[in-house]
């Protein structure tokens, strides 16, 4: 397993094109917007070389028998999924924010399973050259960009009949050697800190969008592809000198917008091509792993909460009783989402490829729940820290020779506590809730791993309305559900 250290050294190998604020970065790794997010990446390094997280942050390769980074394993149990739900609590509640690694990791869990499908239907060898790559990205201890979601154009449409035929990413030409791919993915979670980026479908698909219907895995820094980074509120606070206003200095998360202007894929790293049918299934899956992996909010939560709490202390209020009430009721919610990320893995089955699936239904309704329980946590969060929050001076002024005893004397709180540390705790809070981390707290929360929606559907698919008609029409002794069951 790579180090920390060994892993930010491996990026600078890369040779990106990533644009941001109009222009091309010469130096991605050391980029004052990007690195945050590097070192949130970094943690899952770091963490996994510590032993009393070993359990959690490592396994136990089935293609090597070596010890490896639980983000580059597929699951072989229901321990495997359950761990990986606490493993992106611990990284919540480490970073502060998105670190970034899961998409990939849900990625080549998908794809184990979907490759397996393919080619018991049609005689393909996917799984197999899946299976080379994925130990490839175990022995070298690699980030995978999962990347799934197209622009999409006229949300009415399907990808052939777009007026631009790009809008979703598809082949244009096949060799003998591989195949050339032209299109783009947007929102991509920690793209340019990644090795790898491994592109699949982003809906179930028809036969006239065959072209559409593409898997495959490149290095990241492969000819044709362009980054172009997406803002956050706030971003710019990260090239100042000072440190207070960012509120998590050492962390975030970032997304870019990823274009393939015609980039050619080696057959070997090909893991669906044209087989429309699966490409549904791809989604689903994928999209229900990470809907687990969203037990990274509870990490967050735990922050924000802690944040809360400390706020509260800061300003002598942590006694009233309104004020406890809302720490319980933080509590009670995040502690729910928790519930919701177990309870997915513990419910967790094997699939015929041998690779263990959480239960969809269950991920489904966890990923529903963050859709709404971490704006209820961060409006709670606000009302405790109060409006100093958005209000407080500048760092440069907290040290200014002229105002700074006029901000350290009138914006103080409990005597024991100085304002500096009044300051950082409130700006942490403003960070999580509409600073650059609100992207991954809240938006991403309701957007990212699919739309509210997006699981809605789901929901009214996976429940089973039959079975709950059934017990409801035997106790109300409707004729020919019930009689089995009259003991007297
Ligand atoms: Fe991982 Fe959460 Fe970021 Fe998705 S939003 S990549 S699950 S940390
Ligand atoms: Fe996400």
């Amino acid at each position: 397993m790579k180090t920390p250290q060994e892993y930010i050294e491996s990026l600078r190998r890369l040779n990106l094109v990533v644009y941001q604020f109009g222009k091309r970065l010469t130096n991605v790794v050391d980029d004052p917007v990007i690195r945050p997010s590097m070192n949130a990446v970094a943690m899952t390094y770091a963490l996994a070389q510590k032993k009393e997280y070993g359990d959690i942050m490592t396994a136990t390769s089935h293609l090597s028998g070596k010890k490896i980074n639980r983000f580059t394993h597929i699951h072989q149990s229901v321990d495997d999924l359950v761990n990986k739900s606490k493993m992106n609590r611990l990284l919540g509640a480490m970073t502060g924010c998105c670190f970034q690694r899961c998409v990939g990791m849900d990625a080549l869990n998908a794809l184990s399973m979907t490759t397996f499908d393919i080619d018991a239907k049609y005689g393909t060898d996917y799984n197999k050259r899946f299976l080379r790559y994925l130990r490839h990205v175990q022995d070298e201890d690699l980030v995978c960009d999962g990347a799934m979601t197209d622009p999409k154009g006229d949300r009415s449409l399907p990808p052939h009949r777009q007026a631009d035929p790009d809008l979703f990413l598809h082949v244009v030409g096949e060799r003998k050697d591989g195949i050339v791919v032209r299109g783009a993915k947007a929102h991509q979670t920690g793209a340019v800190n990644s090795h790898e980026v491994i592109v699949m479908p982003t809906i179930a698909m028809r036969e006239e969008d065959r072209d559409y219907a593409v898997a495959f895995a490149v290095p990241s820094d492969t000819a044709g592809i362009t980054y172009v980074m997406g803002r956050q509120s706030c971003d710019t606070r990260k090239l100042e000198e000072g440190k207070i206003d960012r509120g998590n200095a050492l962390f975030g998360g970032h997304e870019a917008l990823i274009v393939f202007d015609d980039v050619f894929v080696p057959r070997e790293r090909v893991f669906m091509l044209r087989e429309y049918d699966f490409s549904g299934q791809l989604v689903e899956q994928f999209a229900s792993y990470h809907r687990q992996s969203y037990a990274c909010k509870v990490g967050v939560g735990d922050v924000l909460i802690g944040a809360a709490q400390t706020a509260a202390e800061y300003n002598g209020a942590q006694k009233a009783s309104h004020v406890k009430d809302k720490i319980i009721e933080m509590n009670h919610l995040n502690e729910t989402l928790y519930c919701g990320c177990i309870a997915c893995a513990a419910e967790g089955h094997r699939e015929p490829s041998g690779t263990f699936y959480v239960d969809t239904l269950l991920a489904n309704v966890h990923k529903q729940n963050v859709t709404r329980f971490p704006y209820e946590i961060a409006r709670l969060a606000q009302d405790i820290a109060g409006g100093l929050m958005v209000t407080c001076p500048s760092e440069d002024d907290l040290k200014s020779p002229e105002v700074g005893k006029w901000v350290q004397k009138y914006f103080h709180g409990t005597s024991d506590v100085s304002t500096e540390h009044r300051l950082r705790i409130l700006r942490l809070i403003e960070n999580i809730t509409m600073g650059s981390a609100a992207v991954g707290y809240l938006t991403e929360s309701m957007h990212g791993a699919g739309s509210p929606q997006a699981q809605r559907i789901m929901i009214s698919r996976l429940a089973d309305m039959k079975a709950k008609q059934k017990v409801a029409k035997r106790l109300a002794g409707i004729a020919g559900e019930g009689d089995e069951t009259d003991f007297s």
